[in-house]
């Protein structure tokens, strides 16, 4: 097993697995198993009990699972991980886990869609109602807070406006009362470490940066093991009352022989049993694949980003340009405080020509693909107003930071001549 304290791009190579011991394969096996013959009857009820941790049945666990989540526990710092079917069922999970209905949590404005039709929509539909602020204001998080408050949410390089909040601050606001930072950081793996900055739990979509090469939809929760559950008992119920779904466990008593691990010990002994969102053992084989070149991959997204966006600065027809290296003041100081391992993939610009020259240049992209994705290794074009934001009102898509002509890009691993030439071709169409 690895040592903790290694570099995280020894890690992605080493955590988690050695070789198999039967065979001395060295890459992941891929056990595309469902369930597990147990030694004993003792052995069996010993799983159960949770006095022993081990494989009963893939819906709740898998080895070739279990190396995707030590790899990334390891990586992040954290004290172990949850791998789960996408990133909706991560975020959903990590929620669902510490509210039920009658609780709340408050969550940052800027938010991927799928996430803000999540918390606005159906987690409300069960009860549990998410409050929405401005994620660069702390004191926003706390006076939206009562006493059912059970987590606050945010995203770390949160696209379009791709403005960073301050983590640190909010985090710190959170903790003397009881109350959980939870970061979606799927936009800025290796570049930003939530849990440095007082993260309780991250979440990813590995669909994304992670898995690397558009080939599988997966998620994962890590938990950062820095939380005391235990210090907030009546803010915290459901990690510190008697389960009726689990004999009576309470998970931080349930937890103590095994590490401070009791938030993802529930979600996977209780949510994932219940709810069932497994990932299947070939996608997580999928993501290890990516995840072991993710740390030579993320710097030459953010060069080539970089690229991109000094390329568009003054270009004609170009009105504005969103990247983390154009913010200013106090924007900028989180950006770099945050995003200390790069700048990230992800840029957007404004066309003057709006909604008709939005279209005319996504139609006239040749390299680009029009999907609606990032973190691909393939670079990635996307016109909101057309497509993921079309049924919003203007207004309300400017609120979200879209403008009729806001062009997201997420730019992959070409040679920057070649993006850039395919750039430049579809923005001459789009003046034509
Ligand atoms: C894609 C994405 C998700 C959802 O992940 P899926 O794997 O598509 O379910 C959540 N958060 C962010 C920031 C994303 O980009």
């Amino acid at each position: 097993m690895a040592d903790k304290t290694l570099h995280p791009e020894t890690l992605a190579l080493h955590a988690g697995w050695r070789a198999d011991p039967g065979t001395g394969a060295v890459a992941p096996p891929i056990f595309q198993t469902t369930s597990y013959q147990f030694e004993s009857t003792d052995h069996a009820a010993s799983l159960f009990a949770l006095s022993e941790l081990g494989n009963i049945y893939t819906r709740i666990g898998n080895p070739t699972t279990a190396i995707l989540e030590e790899r990334m526990a390891a990586i992040e710092g954290g004290a172990a991980a949850l791998a789960v079917a996408s990133g909706q069922a991560a975020s959903a999970y990590a929620v669902q886990n510490l509210a039920r209905a009658g609780d709340n949590i408050v969550s940052g404005t800027d938010l991927y869609g799928g996430t803000y039709n999540l918390f606005a929509n159906t987690l409300k539909d069960c009860g549990i109602e998410t409050r929405f602020v401005d994620p660069s204001d702390p004191q926003a998080f706390v006076d939206a807070s009562d006493d059912r408050t059970r987590a606050w949410y945010l995203e770390t390089l949160p696209n379009p406006k791709l403005v960073v909040a301050p983590m640190a601050d909010i985090a710190a606001a959170g903790r003397p009362m009881g109350i959980p930072l939870i970061v979606d950081n799927t936009a800025a793996p290796l570049l930003a470490r939530p849990f440095d900055h007082g993260a309780a739990i991250i979440v990813y979509s590995t669909t994304k940066y992670i898995g690397g090469h558009g080939t599988s939809i997966g998620g994962l929760i890590v938990d950062g093991g820095n939380f005391d559950w235990a210090a907030h008992p009546e803010r915290q119920p459901m990690l510190n009352t008697a389960d009726p779904s689990y004999h009576g466990a309470v998970w931080t008593e349930a937890a103590k022989p095994l590490g401070p691990i009791a938030y993802i010990l529930r979600a996977r002994t209780v949510l994932l049993r219940d709810l069932g969102a497994a990932l299947s053992p070939l996608n997580a084989f999928q993501i290890l694949q990516g995840l072991e070149t993710l740390a030579l991959r993320m710097p030459k997204h953010c060069e080539n980003a970089q690229k991109v966006a000094d390329w568009l600065q003054n270009r004609e027809g170009v009105t504005r340009v969103i990247h983390p290296s154009r913010l200013e003041g106090e924007q900028k100081a989180r950006a770099e405080a945050v995003l200390t391992g790069g700048l990230g993939g992800l840029l957007g610009f404004e066309l003057a020509g709006g909604v008709e020259a939005g279209k005319a240049f996504i139609d006239a992209l040749q390299l680009l693909y029009h999907v609606a994705n990032i973190g691909d290794a393939r670079s990635l074009a996307i016109h909101p107003a057309s497509t993921t934001h079309s049924q919003l009102s203007e207004e309300q898509q400017r609120a979200t930071g879209v403008s009729p002509g806001y062009i997201r890009l997420s730019i992959g691993l070409e040679h920057i001549d070649d993006i850039i030439a395919d750039i430049d071709q579809a923005l001459s169409a789009a003046q034509a």
